[in-house]
Formats: C-alpha cells, sequence, structure tokens
C-alpha cells in the first residue's frame, strides 16, 4: 500500500526488533491515516527535494514495541505523527537545514549527529495538524559516570 507516490506502508511497520520477538506492529486506521499526512507533508517534500531515497528506520511503533526498545510513552512514532530517517549519501545536518527553512512540521529534531561525520545519527521528524515547527538536537553528554540524552533548542551542529 502507497502512502504517497514514494512512500509505502511496509516501510514504516517493518521492525527487526518486531520480527525478533514477535510483536505485532500492523497499524490501526487512524494511524495510517497520520502516516499518510506525514509523507504528504513532510517526506514526499524531502524525497522530491533531494531526489534520493528517504530510508526509514524507525516509522510506526506499536505501543508493544515502543515499550520493547525503549520509546518514550508518549512518543508520536505510536500515534503514526513521526518518523526517523537518513539519506544515504547525505549529510543528516544538511537535510535538517533544508527542511528547517522549506518545510512545516511538529518536531524536527537532529538526533546523535557527530559534526564532521555526515552519516552519524538520524532525522526525526513529526506532524499534527496543530504543528508546532519546533526544532531540537539530541545528543548524548556525560553526567558523571552516565551518558544521559540532551535536547538543545535548534538544528545545533
Ligand atoms: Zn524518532
Amino acid at each position: 500500500m502507497k502512502l504517497s507516490p514514494h512512500c509505502a506502508l511496509s516501510e514504516f511497520v517493518s521492525s527487526q526488533t518486531a520480527a525478533r520477538r514477535g510483536i505485532d506492529n500492523t497499524p490501526p486506521a487512524d494511524v495510517i491515516a497520520r502516516l499518510q499526512l506525514l509523507c504528504q507533508h513532510v517526506l514526499e517534500p524531502v524525497r522530491q527535494r533531494f531526489g534520493k531515497p528517504v530510508v526509514i528506520s524507525s516509522g510506526y511503533r506499536s505501543p508493544a514495541l515502543n515499550r520493547a526498545v525503549g520509546g518514550s510513552a508518549t512518543s508520536q512514532h505510536v500515534k503514526g505523527e513521526a518518523a526517523d530517517f537518513e539519506i544515504p549519501g547525505l549529510s543528516n545536518v544538511e537535510v535538517a537545514r533544508w527542511m528547517e527553512r522549506k518545510l512545516n512540521y511538529d518536531q524536527l529534531i537532529l538526533e546523535f549527529y557527530t559534526p564532521g561525520q555526515p552519516n552519524s545519527g538520524w532525522v526525526h521528524v513529526s506532524w499534527r495538524p496543530n504543528y508546532r515547527n519546533e526544532e531540537l538536537t539530541a545528543r548524548r553528554v556525560r553526567r558523571g559516570s552516565r551518558l544521559v540524552t540532551e535536547y538543545v533548542r535548534g538544528i545545533v551542529a
């Protein structure tokens, strides 16, 4: 099933963790409708701008899958509003900065990008009708002996 000209539903529901653990990751109809909006408003324009495949690393997560991967209980992945992706061969920060200039979205998060390593990290993006156009950068920082995730405003790299 196609969600938009370049997005297939299968890309948003396949999960190695779900397959390995026998978790059902079949999306309900309202999730499919939200994934279609995410594709139309965000991922299809990204595909058209860069002309290369957009590789989804995490799209929909059923509640059981979200628990299995340690996702936040309020994650937009559970609603079908969010996807994590990369475009092989392009820097994640370059893609995020273009999106920041040109697109509307709910949240755009540059996740775990290391400057100087174009393929490091990924881009998380969400869309909903009452979108916030909020940009964040997630990075791992050391607190004592622990690595914790810190979110800062803007696309910072
Ligand atoms: Zn995400």
